[in-house]
């Protein structure tokens, strides 16, 4: 499953040089497919739904850091264990159980947006 990050966040920015997937962003900021991934122009992503990776797309929070679901794989490819979770100082980066995926398929979705690793 993505990793979500709670409204305890105290956007002190941690996170989001950590994410291997640039899957986090400052809360109020635009967000892309493309953005450290080598997605562009018309993608159909791995979970089926057809996106321009180029295109911004607006903000998940105004007022905190968060993650995109569909560009999160729980670190999986990259690391042992989710990076932003590991050094958060408070603790409010946690499963997100709207978003439950197997490993297969987060790391399927890891190749399909780092296909040469
Ligand atoms: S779990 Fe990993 S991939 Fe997901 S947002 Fe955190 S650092 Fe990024
Ligand atoms: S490390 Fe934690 S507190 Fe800091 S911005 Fe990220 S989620 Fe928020």
């Amino acid at each position: 499953m993505a990793i979500i990050i709670t409204d305890e966040c105290i956007n002190c920015g941690a996170c989001e040089p950590e994410c291997p997937n640039t899957a986090i962003y400052e809360g109020a900021d635009d967000w892309r497919y493309k953005d450290g991934t080598s997605l562009s122009g018309s993608v159909v992503l791995t979970n089926g739904k057809a996106v321009d990776a180029d295109e911004p797309q607006e903000p998940i929070s105004d007022e905190f850091y968060y993650i995109v679901p569909d560009k999160c794989t729980e670190c999986k490819g990259f690391h042992d264990e989710p990076q932003c979770a590991a050094v958060c100082p408070v603790d409010c980066c946690v499963p997100d159980e709207d978003h439950v995926e197997t490993e297969d398929e987060l790391l399927a979705k890891q190749s399909f947006m780092h296909p040469d690793g």
